[in-house]
């Protein structure tokens, strides 16, 4: 894939990096991310995703606006109240860059639709707001092989973490929660969230999924970055792959 002069001007700043340049560029413009959860942390990651150049992102949410979201989904605004957030996403990807091309699917992810809806794309992206809903992500990610950045925040803490765990020494998502079946959900409506720590969780979050396309830099794949807000202190852990792990390992 070549860029148009129009392409050449608006991702000047990524081209002129040595990490990405023009090939990188391509590459954004080539991918297809699926993004579940157009919430707190999708709508930032989607603004930049976007922004970025992704060429196709197919955002994944059954819910709508609620006033109580504008304090954090910054895609939306008053008068999208009631609307659903995959279409008002999706209107605003496409007002942010006109290369990218953003399908809206107003579903709930489940173990019966999950490897439908996102076998066709290059990186999944979990924003979600339940843990139920993340183990299907999870799941479905790994049987089909699909990188997956898996982000989640309350109050003023947030993680960021790369999954392959199909790949030799790299865990799964499993390998790092366990199987619990019944772990309680704590959701921002219950606890609270710092608004602008959304901005910065899903912001971390887009960068792992241009990190997956692209290949810049080091490798985060197994890694888990911790984000505690209130002290300040940002700490990036290296997840081992549980020998045991049912769903990754043997
Ligand atoms: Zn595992």
């Amino acid at each position: 894939m070549s860029l148009n002069d129009e392409q050449l001007d608006r991702y000047a700043r990524h081209i002129i990096l040595p990490d990405i340049g023009g090939m990188g560029q391509a590459k954004l413009l080539a991918a297809h991310v699926a993004v579940i959860g157009a919430g707190g942390i999708g709508c930032p990651a989607l603004a930049y995703l976007a922004a970025a150049g992704v060429g196709q992102i197919s955002i994944i949410d059954d819910d709508v606006v609620s006033r109580s979201n504008l304090q954090r989904q910054i895609l939306f605004n008053d008068d999208q109240i009631g609307q659903p957030k995959a279409d008002c996403a999706s209107a605003a990807v496409h007002r942010l860059n006109p290369d990218c091309n953003a399908t809206p699917i107003i579903q709930r992810l489940t173990a019966d639709n999950a490897a439908a809806l996102l076998r066709d794309c290059d990186v999944v992206l979990d924003g979600c707001d339940n843990f139920a809903t993340r183990l299907i992500v999870a799941d479905t990610a790994l049987a089909l092989k699909k990188p997956l950045i898996s982000a989640a925040l309350g109050r003023f803490d947030g993680q960021v973490a790369t999954f392959r765990g199909w790949e030799e020494n790299k865990p799964c998502y499993r390998c790092l929660v366990g199987h619990a079946p019944g772990r309680d959900d704590i959701n921002c409506g219950d606890q609270g969230v710092l608004g602008a720590m959304a901005g910065m969780i899903g912001a971390m979050a887009a960068i792992e999924v241009l990190r997956q396309i692209i290949g810049f830099g080091d490798d985060t794949a197994g890694k888990l970055m911790l984000f505690d807000l209130l002290s300040a202190r940002f700490r990036t852990l290296d997840l081992p792959k549980d020998p045991g792990c049912p769903t990754c390992a043997g």
